[in-house]
């Protein structure tokens, strides 16, 4: 017989608990925990969505959501089409083996320094020609390395906005923005959007009822309907806030990522007299965890924005920018664009085929031209709220709507699919299954 101590049998359950495997029902026991269950919440900690920002609250549902979850591995026979990244599959694992084996082979000394708090400036320099030649002026001076794109946007909210402030958001948009802006006492206001982006008839009485400090925009496949703002709205949008004095932040996260059609000039490139504060990352063009972004800020807000960076995280790691920064110059990063074109045009494609012959009536798709997502609008019987626990049962998830707008009914009719994420043969049989749950949500 096997004799355990009381407390070895406390420690592991303690263990287990803050891991978050077991959760605690008071008079009832120890449980484990769902797979897909969202954390706990703990008494007295609030969370972002505990302050009235949110009306709807994402944790909510029980079954799957996005933020923070959904780029978490899922279990193999649940079809993922919730996560922000691309595929898995084509992380140039060998390619940037040897790139970062040569860095610290010859470079290790300085790979393991701090480094200069605005960026290696051989990527700075590497970033400026790369985006010179997409029309956008850059010089290495201009640019500051972030540790993805999302603290740049964390950046530059916190150096341009104080509480009380108000920026103007296309709606539906980005939901780590939507949330970042209002943990920081900041109000969005949204600006509707139709198939060519935000619509900039609507942006005069906008500005001048809300005197904005900022306005926030995706303008290539956007996050999340996959639109790409047309270039005429792109002329309207620079000239109107350059007219108000309002600084533009352009927010580029998968611009490279495009299928068909030519691309389109960036804000920052029509805005010749400045005023527009331009963000790119490599997470989604090459992986996420690599944590290197950036911005290309004007001169007078460049100091502040360099100065929070170095307060906020020193630097970004040395040795992944010097990777990186070989990865680019030997041709690799071109290559592995290529290649994410090709297989993600495909699988957008194998989704919307599938989409166009599943779909039950009554649900809307748009083509994206680009990117990672694509956007559909449900009919009114079929609510999010019901087909989403329907679609975990034939196991198969997508983004609810509701986390990419702040408020408004329409949310609860919408959602994002990821088409890149998957074989081409689970993208098929994801979209049968999830056709299956909208049909079972419209028969109940
Ligand atoms: N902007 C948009 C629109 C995004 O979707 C994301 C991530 N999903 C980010 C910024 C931040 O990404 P990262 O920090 O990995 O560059």
């Amino acid at each position: 017989e096997l004799a355990i101590s009381r407390l070895t049998v406390e420690n592991a359950y303690g263990e287990l608990a803050a891991k978050g495997f077991l959760e605690a029902r008071r008079g009832s026991g120890a449980y484990v925990r769902h797979p897909y269950a969202p954390p706990a919440r703990t008494a007295g900690r609030p969370t972002p969505f505990d302050d009235g920002a949110f009306p709807v609250d994402p944790f909510t549902t029980g079954a799957s959501r996005l933020d923070g979850h959904a780029d978490t591995p899922l279990p193999p026979e649940v079809i993922n089409f919730a996560a922000g990244i691309g595929n898995p599959r084509i992380f140039p694992q060998e390619a940037f083996r040897k790139v970062m084996h040569s860095v610290l082979r010859r470079h290790a000394d300085e790979a393991f320094h701090y480094g200069d708090y605005c960026g290696y400036y051989p990527l700075r320099d590497t970033l400026a020609r790369i985006l010179s030649l997409q029309g956008i002026p850059a010089r290495p001076e201009q640019i500051l390395i972030t540790n993805g794109s999302q603290q740049a946007l964390s950046l530059v909210s916190q150096t341009l906005l104080r509480p009380g402030d108000t920026v103007l958001v296309e709606e539906p948009t980005y939901a780590e923005a939507l949330t970042l802006f209002a943990l920081q006492g900041i109000r969005t206001v949204p600006i509707p959007c139709d198939a060519d982006g935000l619509c900039t008839d609507a942006l005069p009485a906008l500005l001048a009822a809300h005197r904005p400090a900022l306005i926030y925009t995706i303008p290539n496949f956007q996050n999340p309907t996959g639109r790409c703002l047309s270039e005429p709205r792109r002329r309207q949008l620079v000239a109107l806030a350059a007219a108000a004095g309002v600084t533009l932040l352009e927010d580029d996260f998968v611009g490279d990522l495009r299928y068909e059609g030519a691309a389109l000039p960036s804000l920052r490139s029509l805005a010749t007299g400045g005023g527009v504060i331009y963000i790119g990352t490599f997470s989604k063009m090459l992986m996420p965890s690599i944590r290197i972004g950036y911005l290309v800020a004007d001169a007078v807000l460049y100091p502040r924005l360099a100065q929070r960076k170095h307060l906020d995280s020193f630097t970004t790691s040395s040795l992944l920018q010097r990777s990186l920064d070989a990865f680019v110059t030997v041709g690799s990063y071109q290559r592995q664009l290529q290649r994410a074109c090709r297989l993600y045009r495909r699988l957008r494609d194998v989704a919307a085929e599938a989409l166009a012959r599943h779909l039950p009536e009554g649900c809307r798709m748009e083509l994206p031209a680009g990117g990672l997502f694509l956007w559909l609008q449900l009919p009114p019987d079929i609510p999010v709220s019901r087909l989403m626990p329907l679609a975990w049962q034939e196991k198969v998830t997508f983004a609810r709507g509701a986390c990419f707008y702040r408020d408004n009914p329409q949310a609860e009719f919408t959602l994002r699919l990821n088409f890149s994420a998957n074989t081409p043969e689970r993208t098929l049989a994801g979209i049968e299954r999830l056709a299956r749950a909208m049909a079972l949500c419209r028969a109940q």
